[in-house]
């Protein structure tokens, strides 16, 4: 991995020597080295991609051929690698991802995009430091979705510092603009929601923290379903917030 990124250094250093810009030659090495490393970069990435598509799908985050992720490519970052329509998670394929432009345009795959595309371009284009997206109909999280609750108490220090405030969304009907939209308003301040009647959307730098996002936001409507059977979950203190955000700012 190191000589990988020490290659990647060098070709970029070649090219924007201006010594070297008459050499044709060189130029041209180095073009098909940097091509043939972002090639391998990708490779990376969509293996990424269906690491933690068949993760979240043997916790059973997907039924049938529902759910949807994407990663930003890292050679272009007005692109987008995103799982296709009709296929079942678990049984994804590195050959089934395909590759977008922010305008949606396929640049590249077989399949068609999933349905939510409009969902992760909208995303993408709104928030330039969001890397990765995951779409799931977890059960537990899908159940405060369908009885219009919300996510938002503040129980769990780690709920707090993974998940901050989870909005419920209004709901829209999916794979229309109409989703986004409704989005657009907590877009700004969160990174985890609820979809009315519909499922769960986490958002992360990287498909990782994405996943990890929608695997605690799982956990902590598991949490707050059995709380509520027990009597009810007990909020933490103005004090005990205030000790968690200097711990953790
Ligand atoms: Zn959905």
């Amino acid at each position: 991995m190191e000589s990988f990124k020490n290659l990647e250094k060098i070709c970029q250093n070649v090219l924007s020597d201006s010594s070297l810009k008459d050499n044709a030659l060189i130029e041209l090495i180095t073009q098909s080295i940097c091509q043939a490393l972002n090639k391998e970069k990708e490779e990376n990435l969509k293996k990424n991609l269906l690491k933690f598509c068949h993760n979240l799908n043997n916790q059973g985050f997907f039924s049938g051929t529902s759910g949807n992720l994407s990663i930003r490519a890292s050679s272009n970052p007005n692109e987008i690698l995103i799982t296709p329509s009709a296929v079942n998670k678990g049984e994804l394929i590195l050959d089934d991802i395909i590759k977008v432009n922010l305008e949606g345009d396929k640049i590249q795959g077989h399949r068609e995009p999933t349905s939510e595309i409009k969902m992760h371009l909208w995303i993408y284009q709104k928030r330039e430091d969001i890397g990765a997206i995951v779409h799931a109909h977890p059960p537990f999280a899908t159940g405060f979705a369908a009885a219009g609750r919300s996510l938002d108490q503040e129980v769990l220090p780690e709920a707090i510092l993974v998940l901050g405030k989870v909005p419920l969304v209004e709901y829209a009907t999916p794979s229309t603009w109409e989703l986004p939209q409704n989005l657009d308003q907590y877009l700004k301040e969160h990174n985890s929601f609820l979809l009315a009647n519909h499922g769960a959307l986490t958002l992360g730098e990287n498909i990782e923290q994405a996943s990890h996002r929608m695997e605690t936001l799982e956990l902590f409507a598991k949490v707050i379903l059995i709380a509520r059977i027990l009597g009810g979950e007990k909020l933490l203190t103005k004090e005990q917030l205030d000790k968690l955000s200097k711990i953790h700012p």
